[in-house]
Protein backbone atom coordinates (compact mmCIF):
# COMPACT_ATOMS: atom_id res chain seq x y z
CA UNK A 1 0.00 0.00 0.00
CA UNK A 2 1.67 3.35 -1.22
CA UNK A 3 0.75 6.50 1.03
CA UNK A 4 1.47 10.00 0.81
CA UNK A 5 1.68 11.30 4.02
CA UNK A 6 1.74 15.37 4.49
CA UNK A 7 3.02 16.16 7.81
CA UNK A 8 1.02 19.91 7.56
CA UNK A 9 1.23 23.13 9.90
CA UNK A 10 1.79 23.39 13.87
CA UNK A 11 1.32 20.22 16.01
CA UNK A 12 1.17 18.63 12.13
CA UNK A 13 5.19 17.28 11.87
CA UNK A 14 5.12 15.99 15.67
CA UNK A 15 1.80 14.13 15.45
CA UNK A 16 2.71 12.84 11.86
CA UNK A 17 6.15 11.30 13.28
CA UNK A 18 4.19 9.62 16.06
CA UNK A 19 1.49 8.50 13.58
CA UNK A 20 4.87 6.85 11.21
CA UNK A 21 6.31 5.40 13.98
CA UNK A 22 2.72 3.34 14.48
CA UNK A 23 2.41 2.37 10.87
CA UNK A 24 5.86 1.19 10.69
CA UNK A 25 5.13 -0.97 13.98
CA UNK A 26 1.49 -2.43 12.05
CA UNK A 27 3.73 -3.03 8.80
CA UNK A 28 6.36 -4.95 10.66
CA UNK A 29 3.61 -7.31 13.03
CA UNK A 30 1.06 -7.71 10.03
CA UNK A 31 3.45 -7.94 6.90
CA UNK A 32 1.60 -5.01 5.45
CA UNK A 33 4.30 -4.05 3.16
CA UNK A 34 3.31 -0.06 3.47
CA UNK A 35 5.19 1.79 1.42
CA UNK A 36 5.14 5.99 2.79
CA UNK A 37 5.70 8.19 0.07
CA UNK A 38 6.41 11.56 2.79
CA UNK A 39 6.08 15.05 0.98
CA UNK A 40 4.77 18.69 1.68
CA UNK A 41 1.31 20.85 2.07
CA UNK A 42 0.60 23.73 4.15
CA UNK A 43 3.14 26.54 4.78
CA UNK A 44 6.06 24.74 4.18
CA UNK A 45 5.11 24.16 0.44
CA UNK A 46 3.72 27.52 0.19
CA UNK A 47 7.01 28.51 0.76
CA UNK A 48 9.27 26.07 -1.22
CA UNK A 49 6.70 26.15 -4.41
CA UNK A 50 4.95 28.93 -3.87
CA UNK A 51 1.30 26.96 -3.31
CA UNK A 52 -0.08 25.16 -0.56
CA UNK A 53 -0.59 22.10 -2.59
CA UNK A 54 0.54 21.26 -6.37
CA UNK A 55 -0.88 19.90 -9.29
CA UNK A 56 2.22 17.14 -8.95
CA UNK A 57 1.55 16.58 -5.58
CA UNK A 58 -2.05 15.79 -6.55
CA UNK A 59 -1.09 13.53 -9.36
CA UNK A 60 1.23 11.69 -6.61
CA UNK A 61 -2.02 11.06 -4.47
CA UNK A 62 -3.62 9.94 -6.99
CA UNK A 63 -1.29 7.43 -8.26
CA UNK A 64 -1.10 6.10 -4.20
CA UNK A 65 -3.47 3.82 -2.30
CA UNK A 66 -4.32 6.38 0.38
CA UNK A 67 -3.32 9.88 2.13
CA UNK A 68 -2.54 10.90 5.18
CA UNK A 69 -3.03 14.71 5.71
CA UNK A 70 -1.59 16.33 8.96
CA UNK A 71 -3.33 19.48 9.83
CA UNK A 72 -2.89 22.76 7.88
CA UNK A 73 -3.06 26.34 9.03
CA UNK A 74 -6.40 26.84 7.25
CA UNK A 75 -7.57 30.10 8.69
CA UNK A 76 -4.25 31.44 7.38
CA UNK A 77 -5.08 30.56 3.48
CA UNK A 78 -6.91 33.54 2.52
CA UNK A 79 -5.94 34.25 -1.20
CA UNK A 80 -6.13 31.12 -3.70
CA UNK A 81 -4.00 34.07 -6.24
CA UNK A 82 -1.45 33.76 -4.24
CA UNK A 83 -1.17 29.89 -3.88
CA UNK A 84 -3.05 30.05 -0.59
CA UNK A 85 -5.32 27.05 -1.11
CA UNK A 86 -6.87 25.05 1.42
CA UNK A 87 -5.00 22.04 1.36
CA UNK A 88 -8.12 19.89 2.80
CA UNK A 89 -10.84 21.29 0.26
CA UNK A 90 -8.43 20.66 -2.63
CA UNK A 91 -8.08 17.07 -1.82
CA UNK A 92 -11.69 16.26 -0.95
CA UNK A 93 -12.79 17.96 -4.37
CA UNK A 94 -10.15 16.93 -6.55
CA UNK A 95 -10.56 13.18 -5.18
CA UNK A 96 -14.37 13.49 -4.96
CA UNK A 97 -13.95 12.47 -0.91
CA UNK A 98 -18.12 12.72 -0.32
CA UNK A 99 -18.29 10.72 2.90
CA UNK A 100 -16.52 12.20 5.74
CA UNK A 101 -16.44 9.73 8.63
CA UNK A 102 -16.13 10.72 11.71
CA UNK A 103 -16.32 8.20 14.83
CA UNK A 104 -16.00 9.59 18.49
CA UNK A 105 -16.48 7.59 21.44
CA UNK A 106 -15.53 7.45 25.23
CA UNK A 107 -11.91 5.97 26.94
CA UNK A 108 -12.01 3.83 29.71
CA UNK A 109 -9.76 5.92 32.04
CA UNK A 110 -10.68 9.68 30.58
CA UNK A 111 -13.54 11.25 32.53
CA UNK A 112 -16.58 11.84 30.88
CA UNK A 113 -19.35 14.53 31.09
CA UNK A 114 -22.09 12.72 29.35
CA UNK A 115 -21.43 8.65 29.90
CA UNK A 116 -20.10 6.21 28.12
CA UNK A 117 -20.59 6.36 24.46
CA UNK A 118 -19.91 5.21 20.68
CA UNK A 119 -20.85 6.60 17.81
CA UNK A 120 -20.42 7.52 14.59
CA UNK A 121 -21.15 11.15 12.50
CA UNK A 122 -21.06 10.71 8.55
CA UNK A 123 -20.75 13.75 7.05
CA UNK A 124 -21.27 15.27 3.33
CA UNK A 125 -18.16 16.35 2.11
CA UNK A 126 -18.12 17.73 -1.29
CA UNK A 127 -21.57 20.59 -1.23
CA UNK A 128 -23.75 22.21 1.38
CA UNK A 129 -22.48 24.96 2.65
CA UNK A 130 -19.36 25.05 1.07
CA UNK A 131 -18.50 27.88 -0.53
CA UNK A 132 -15.42 26.37 -1.88
CA UNK A 133 -16.58 23.15 -3.03
CA UNK A 134 -20.09 23.53 -4.25
CA UNK A 135 -19.69 25.27 -8.31
CA UNK A 136 -17.49 24.65 -10.55
CA UNK A 137 -15.34 27.52 -10.42
CA UNK A 138 -14.62 30.42 -8.16
CA UNK A 139 -16.90 30.98 -4.83
CA UNK A 140 -20.32 30.66 -4.02
CA UNK A 141 -20.34 33.22 -1.41
CA UNK A 142 -21.19 36.54 -2.98
CA UNK A 143 -20.57 39.94 -1.79
CA UNK A 144 -23.61 42.18 -3.25
CA UNK A 145 -22.84 45.83 -2.00
CA UNK A 146 -20.35 46.38 0.68
CA UNK A 147 -23.13 45.04 3.43
CA UNK A 148 -24.97 42.58 1.87
CA UNK A 149 -23.71 39.00 1.15
CA UNK A 150 -24.90 36.00 -0.01
CA UNK A 151 -23.89 32.45 0.14
CA UNK A 152 -25.41 29.43 -1.69
CA UNK A 153 -25.83 26.45 -0.73
CA UNK A 154 -26.24 22.92 -2.58
CA UNK A 155 -28.21 20.13 -2.06
CA UNK A 156 -27.88 17.45 -4.50
CA UNK A 157 -30.02 13.73 -4.97
CA UNK A 158 -26.63 12.78 -6.32
CA UNK A 159 -24.61 13.72 -3.40
CA UNK A 160 -27.37 12.71 -0.83
CA UNK A 161 -27.45 9.28 -1.88
CA UNK A 162 -24.19 8.28 -1.76
CA UNK A 163 -23.44 9.48 1.35
CA UNK A 164 -26.53 8.17 2.57
CA UNK A 165 -25.43 4.88 1.37
CA UNK A 166 -22.27 4.82 3.07
CA UNK A 167 -23.40 5.64 6.34
CA UNK A 168 -26.15 2.99 5.92
CA UNK A 169 -23.41 0.27 5.12
CA UNK A 170 -21.83 1.52 8.07
CA UNK A 171 -24.34 1.26 10.62
CA UNK A 172 -24.90 -2.49 9.23
CA UNK A 173 -21.59 -3.29 10.51
CA UNK A 174 -22.43 -1.37 14.16
CA UNK A 175 -25.38 -1.63 15.98
CA UNK A 176 -27.74 -0.83 13.03
CA UNK A 177 -29.44 2.51 14.34
CA UNK A 178 -29.40 5.33 11.32
CA UNK A 179 -29.99 8.83 12.35
CA UNK A 180 -30.67 11.33 9.71
CA UNK A 181 -30.17 15.11 11.32
CA UNK A 182 -31.40 18.10 9.50
CA UNK A 183 -33.22 21.15 9.32
CA UNK A 184 -36.13 20.44 7.50
CA UNK A 185 -38.30 22.32 9.64
CA UNK A 186 -36.84 25.95 7.62
CA UNK A 187 -34.63 24.37 4.79
CA UNK A 188 -37.62 22.78 3.80
CA UNK A 189 -36.30 22.13 0.17
CA UNK A 190 -32.90 21.13 0.58
CA UNK A 191 -33.06 19.43 4.09
CA UNK A 192 -36.85 17.85 2.92
CA UNK A 193 -34.55 16.08 -0.04
CA UNK A 194 -32.18 15.01 2.05
CA UNK A 195 -34.52 13.41 4.71
CA UNK A 196 -36.26 11.68 2.20
CA UNK A 197 -33.65 10.09 -0.02
CA UNK A 198 -31.66 8.95 3.25
CA UNK A 199 -35.04 7.27 3.47
CA UNK A 200 -35.02 6.05 -0.16
CA UNK A 201 -31.92 4.55 0.50
CA UNK A 202 -32.21 3.08 4.02
CA UNK A 203 -34.95 1.40 2.80
CA UNK A 204 -32.81 -0.94 0.91
CA UNK A 205 -31.46 -2.02 4.54
CA UNK A 206 -34.41 -3.50 6.55
CA UNK A 207 -32.62 -4.22 9.50
CA UNK A 208 -31.68 -0.85 10.18
CA UNK A 209 -33.66 1.29 12.85
CA UNK A 210 -33.91 4.57 11.19
CA UNK A 211 -34.90 7.99 13.05
CA UNK A 212 -34.47 11.51 12.17
CA UNK A 213 -33.59 14.69 14.29
CA UNK A 214 -33.45 18.45 13.65
CA UNK A 215 -30.19 19.60 14.21
CA UNK A 216 -30.71 21.79 17.22
CA UNK A 217 -32.92 19.72 18.85
CA UNK A 218 -29.77 17.20 18.10
CA UNK A 219 -26.95 19.23 20.17
CA UNK A 220 -29.18 18.72 23.46
CA UNK A 221 -29.80 14.84 22.69
CA UNK A 222 -25.93 14.31 22.00
CA UNK A 223 -25.03 16.39 25.29
CA UNK A 224 -27.46 14.55 27.48
CA UNK A 225 -27.35 11.18 26.02
CA UNK A 226 -25.08 10.21 23.66
CA UNK A 227 -25.34 6.69 24.08
CA UNK A 228 -28.75 6.24 21.94
CA UNK A 229 -26.96 7.36 18.87
CA UNK A 230 -25.27 4.77 16.54
CA UNK A 231 -24.40 6.38 12.97
CA UNK A 232 -25.85 9.88 12.50
CA UNK A 233 -25.75 11.16 8.63
CA UNK A 234 -25.84 14.75 8.23
CA UNK A 235 -25.13 17.66 5.43
CA UNK A 236 -21.62 19.04 5.25
CA UNK A 237 -21.58 21.73 7.93
CA UNK A 238 -24.02 20.50 10.44
CA UNK A 239 -21.86 17.46 10.35
CA UNK A 240 -18.80 19.34 10.81
CA UNK A 241 -20.06 21.22 13.77
CA UNK A 242 -22.13 18.19 15.45
CA UNK A 243 -18.41 16.05 14.81
CA UNK A 244 -16.79 18.76 16.73
CA UNK A 245 -18.68 18.53 19.73
CA UNK A 246 -18.67 14.73 19.96
CA UNK A 247 -15.12 14.63 19.52
CA UNK A 248 -15.13 16.83 22.66
CA UNK A 249 -17.46 14.96 24.28
CA UNK A 250 -15.21 12.02 24.19
CA UNK A 251 -12.66 13.65 26.09
CA UNK A 252 -10.57 15.51 23.96
CA UNK A 253 -10.15 17.09 20.36
CA UNK A 254 -7.34 15.27 20.13
CA UNK A 255 -9.06 11.69 19.57
CA UNK A 256 -10.82 12.29 16.97
CA UNK A 257 -10.09 11.16 14.16
CA UNK A 258 -11.43 10.63 10.70
CA UNK A 259 -11.56 9.27 7.33
CA UNK A 260 -12.31 11.26 3.90
CA UNK A 261 -13.81 8.38 1.90
CA UNK A 262 -14.91 8.46 -2.37
CA UNK A 263 -15.69 5.11 -4.55
CA UNK A 264 -11.63 5.45 -5.52
CA UNK A 265 -9.56 7.18 -2.90
CA UNK A 266 -9.51 7.91 0.70
CA UNK A 267 -7.51 10.50 3.27
CA UNK A 268 -7.20 9.80 6.37
CA UNK A 269 -7.54 13.72 8.62
CA UNK A 270 -7.60 14.56 12.46
CA UNK A 271 -10.56 16.24 12.65
CA UNK A 272 -8.89 18.78 14.94
CA UNK A 273 -6.95 22.08 13.79
CA UNK A 274 -2.80 22.32 13.82
CA UNK A 275 -3.41 23.92 17.17
CA UNK A 276 -0.41 26.81 16.80
CA UNK A 277 -1.12 27.18 20.91
CA UNK A 278 0.88 23.71 21.65
CA UNK A 279 2.89 22.99 18.21
CA UNK A 280 6.64 22.24 18.73
CA UNK A 281 5.65 21.54 23.07
CA UNK A 282 5.96 17.78 22.17
CA UNK A 283 2.68 17.76 24.12
CA UNK A 284 0.13 17.30 21.23
CA UNK A 285 -1.45 14.10 21.32
CA UNK A 286 -1.27 11.98 18.28
CA UNK A 287 -4.46 9.69 18.71
CA UNK A 288 -6.73 11.72 16.37
CA UNK A 289 -4.40 10.81 13.20
CA UNK A 290 -2.97 7.71 14.49
CA UNK A 291 -7.10 6.53 14.74
CA UNK A 292 -7.63 8.11 11.26
CA UNK A 293 -4.11 6.32 9.74
CA UNK A 294 -6.39 3.43 11.22
CA UNK A 295 -9.49 3.83 9.49
CA UNK A 296 -7.21 4.32 6.34
CA UNK A 297 -5.77 0.82 6.75
CA UNK A 298 -9.41 -0.53 7.26
CA UNK A 299 -11.14 1.05 4.51
CA UNK A 300 -7.98 -0.23 2.41
CA UNK A 301 -8.25 -3.71 3.72
CA UNK A 302 -12.38 -3.61 3.08
CA UNK A 303 -11.75 -2.55 -0.81
CA UNK A 304 -8.89 -5.15 -1.56
CA UNK A 305 -10.26 -7.63 0.92
CA UNK A 306 -7.01 -7.88 2.72
CA UNK A 307 -7.61 -9.24 6.27
CA UNK A 308 -4.00 -8.41 7.48
CA UNK A 309 -5.23 -4.25 6.96
CA UNK A 310 -8.10 -4.76 8.86
CA UNK A 311 -6.35 -6.75 11.54
CA UNK A 312 -4.06 -4.04 11.90
CA UNK A 313 -6.44 -1.44 12.63
CA UNK A 314 -8.28 -3.16 15.05
CA UNK A 315 -4.71 -3.78 17.02
CA UNK A 316 -4.02 0.28 16.05
CA UNK A 317 -7.74 0.69 17.90
CA UNK A 318 -7.05 -1.70 20.72
CA UNK A 319 -3.68 -0.10 21.38
CA UNK A 320 -4.90 3.17 21.82
CA UNK A 321 -8.00 2.20 23.86
CA UNK A 322 -5.32 0.38 26.66
CA UNK A 323 -2.81 3.06 26.53
CA UNK A 324 -5.36 5.62 27.70
CA UNK A 325 -7.12 3.78 30.30
CA UNK A 326 -3.01 2.84 31.69
CA UNK A 327 -2.26 6.76 31.92
CA UNK A 328 0.38 6.17 28.60
CA UNK A 329 -1.10 9.22 27.07
CA UNK A 330 -0.66 12.77 26.49
CA UNK A 331 -2.09 15.08 29.38
CA UNK A 332 -5.21 16.17 27.60
CA UNK A 333 -6.15 12.48 28.29
CA UNK A 334 -4.70 12.26 31.76
CA UNK A 335 -1.60 11.16 30.72
CA UNK A 336 2.22 12.30 31.37
CA UNK A 337 3.96 10.94 28.01
CA UNK A 338 4.66 13.79 25.40
CA UNK A 339 3.58 12.94 21.77
CA UNK A 340 6.75 11.27 20.84
CA UNK A 341 6.80 8.48 23.85
CA UNK A 342 3.03 7.99 23.22
CA UNK A 343 3.64 7.34 19.56
CA UNK A 344 6.52 5.22 21.28
CA UNK A 345 4.29 3.15 23.37
CA UNK A 346 1.71 2.56 21.01
CA UNK A 347 4.23 1.35 18.36
CA UNK A 348 5.46 -1.13 21.34
CA UNK A 349 2.07 -2.21 21.65
CA UNK A 350 1.05 -2.82 17.88
CA UNK A 351 4.37 -4.65 17.76
CA UNK A 352 3.87 -7.09 20.32
CA UNK A 353 -0.55 -7.69 19.16
CA UNK A 354 -2.00 -11.11 19.20
P1 LIG B 1 -6.53 25.96 13.44
O1 LIG B 1 -6.44 27.44 13.19
O2 LIG B 1 -5.53 25.19 12.66
O3 LIG B 1 -7.94 25.43 13.31
P2 LIG B 1 -7.00 26.10 16.31
O4 LIG B 1 -6.09 26.14 17.50
O5 LIG B 1 -7.90 27.27 16.07
O6 LIG B 1 -6.13 25.75 15.00
P3 LIG B 1 -7.56 23.43 16.89
O7 LIG B 1 -6.24 23.07 16.36
O8 LIG B 1 -8.69 22.53 16.54
O9 LIG B 1 -7.97 24.86 16.46
O10 LIG B 1 -7.40 23.52 18.47
C1 LIG B 1 -8.43 23.91 19.37
C2 LIG B 1 -7.92 23.69 20.80
O11 LIG B 1 -7.75 22.27 21.01
C3 LIG B 1 -6.55 24.31 21.06
O12 LIG B 1 -6.50 24.80 22.39
C4 LIG B 1 -5.58 23.19 20.88
O13 LIG B 1 -4.40 23.32 21.63
C5 LIG B 1 -6.37 21.96 21.33
N1 LIG B 1 -5.97 20.80 20.54
C6 LIG B 1 -6.20 20.59 19.23
N2 LIG B 1 -5.65 19.46 18.81
C7 LIG B 1 -5.03 18.92 19.88
C8 LIG B 1 -4.24 17.72 20.07
N3 LIG B 1 -4.00 16.86 19.07
N4 LIG B 1 -3.75 17.48 21.30
C9 LIG B 1 -3.99 18.32 22.31
N5 LIG B 1 -4.70 19.46 22.19
C10 LIG B 1 -5.23 19.76 20.99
Amino acid sequence: MKIVLLPGDGIGPEIASATMAVLEAASRRFALGLDFMPDIAGHESLRRHGATVTPALLEKVRQADGLILGPMATYDFKDESKGEINPSKFFRKALDLYANVRPARTYPGVPSKVGAFDLVVVRENTEGFYADRNIESGSSEMLITPDVVISLRRITRHCCERVARAACELAMTRRRRLTIVHKANVLKLGDGMFIQICREVASHYPDLVVDDCIVDAMMAHVVRNPARFDVIVTTNMFGDILSDLTAELSGSLGLGGSLNAGDLHAMAQAAHGSAPDIAGMNMANPCALILSASQLLASHGKRQGLESFLKAAAAIDSAVVDAISQGQATSDVGGKLGTEATGQALAHRVLDAS
